[in-house]
């Protein structure tokens, strides 16, 4: 298996989550949430470096306040992020030092498990381009201007998607390229180089690798480290 690098991105502001300081930065069990998403990529053996995207306010808070003092020595570089999340992803992106396999994940996914980093570095390898997903467990509808429900969806093939989402890095990095200067709303990367006309490989991911968004998810996240 190839060596891959990681671009996490915890450049966002994490407004809905109403702490007054940038999600990643709050703690659970005595420690910030992003040391266990850093934890989970430094200890991966495939992952031979990090490259770690904060706010521009925040690079050195995280340097001596993070990398240094948990001694996460696969960081090679901390970068300033932008506006959009997709800003704060190409400046990560710019940041890498070649490597044929990327994964970009949300800092504010602490739960990511070993199985899912290694399983998504195997599908990229193989079709350019990869995402962890989950089938959705309620009913998903299409809701007219009016707030009444227009269509129910197939949930058998429907897939909730997830980070990492892991590419051949000379895929992901044109696109991103490409995109510069339009404006549409690419909330995550598959869209980015779906927009090109890449295919993407849904792979299984986990239930656990939550993405820390609103104040319930705190709760879930402080019962499933007790669980470890
Ligand atoms: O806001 P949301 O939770 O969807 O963001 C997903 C991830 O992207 C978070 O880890 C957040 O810190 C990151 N992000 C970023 N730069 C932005 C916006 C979001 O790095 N401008």
């Amino acid at each position: 298996m190839c060596k891959a690098c990681a671009v996490i991105v915890a450049g966002g502001k994490g407004k809905r989550i109403n702490a007054g300081i940038n999600k990643q930065f709050i703690e659970i069990n005595g420690k910030p949430i992003i040391y266990y998403t850093l934890k989970a990529f430094q200890r991966h053996e495939d992952i031979k470096s990090i490259v770690l995207v904060a706010a521009p306010e925040e690079v050195e808070y995280c340097k001596t306040e993070i990398v240094q003092k948990y001694e996460f020595k696969k960081v090679t570089y901390i970068v300033p992020g932008g506006a959009e999340r997709r800003d704060s992803v190409f400046n990560g992106l710019k940041a890498v030092e070649s490597s044929e396999i990327v994964l970009i994940h949300d800092g504010a996914r602490p739960f990511v498990n070993s199985d899912v980093i290694t399983q998504g570095i195997k599908f990229a390898s193989l079709y350019g381009a990869s995402s962890c997903s989950v089938s959705p467990k309620d009913t998903i509808k299409v809701r007219d201007e009016n707030g009444f429900s227009k269509e129910t969806l197939n949930r058998n093939s429907l897939a909730c998607l997830q980070t990492p989402q892991c590419f051949k890095y000379d895929i992901i990095y044109k696109c991103h390229e490409k995109i510069q200067g339009l404006q549409n709303d690419f909330t995550d990367d598959t869209s980015v180089v779906e927009y090109f006309g890449h295919h993407v490989y849904l792979y299984s991911g986990d239930y656990r690798n939550i993405k820390i968004t609103t104040p319930e998810d705190l709760l879930v996240a402080k019962s499933l480290l007790e669980e470890d």
